[in-house]
């Protein structure tokens, strides 16, 4: 892949969107989603891992378009939960729920079970071109959960990471500190490190 080429973003949320967008600027390349393509079919996430997921979606897009495709698989794993939500992340309190009840949710599992806290976010990169994989990466970002929300800011589970480093949870970053600190940040360094 050369720089500036233009690279489709397999991702329907907007804050994941966001981000790829600002951690990308550094390849100079028009940066579109499924949505501007019109492409409104849905790859099955059916793998066991974020990096199975990653691939399944990178690979399954890049057949429906000639640009390059960046998948990303990402969520939160705690580990008093055995690495639940893990790969359900987005799934997690069942369909049509939103970042709110998820963030309840767990807020309520962990008061319940009254376990440790230490969580971690996972980001799996998948790159590919006409079906054929290119490159992959892994991002992950250390914290702990909250015992309630905290910030406005980002989205998903950020208002219930506190990033310890920074003693602020995700949702208290601003976007230029979440592009430096994040899970998704230490993957797209990665993978532009291996593209150079
Ligand atoms: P998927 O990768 O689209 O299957 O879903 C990932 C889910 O994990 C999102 O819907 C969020 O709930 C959560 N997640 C992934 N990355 C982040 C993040 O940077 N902040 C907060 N939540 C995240």
């Amino acid at each position: 892949m050369t720089a500036a080429e233009t690279i489709v973003i397999a991702t329907r949320n907007r804050g994941k969107l966001k981000e790829f967008s600002s951690l990308l600027r550094p390849l100079k390349s028009e940066i579109l989603c499924l949505a501007d393509l019109r492409i409104e079919t849905e790859i099955e996430e059916t793998g066991e891992t974020f990096a199975e997921n990653a691939r399944l979606k990178a690979i399954g897009y890049s057949r429906m378009t000639p640009f390059p495709v960046l998948a990303d698989d990402s969520g939160l794993e705690v580990e008093s939960l055995g690495g639940q939500p893990g790969i359900h992340s987005a799934r997690y309190a069942g369909p049509g729920a939103t970042d709110q009840d998820r963030n309840h949710k767990l807020l309520d599992e962990l008061a319940r079970r009254g376990g440790g806290r230490e969580a971690r976010f996972v980001c799996a990169l998948a790159l590919a071109r006409q079906g054929v994989l290119l490159l992959e990466a892994e991002g992950h970002s250390r914290g702990v959960i909250t015992d309630q929300p905290r910030g406005n800011n980002g989205f998903g589970y950020d208002p219930v990471f506190l990033f310890p480093d920074l003693g602020r949870t995700y949702a208290e970053l601003s976007e230029a500190e979440k592009d430096i600190y994040s899970h998704r940040a230490r993957a797209v360094a990665s993978l532009l490190r291996e593209l150079q």
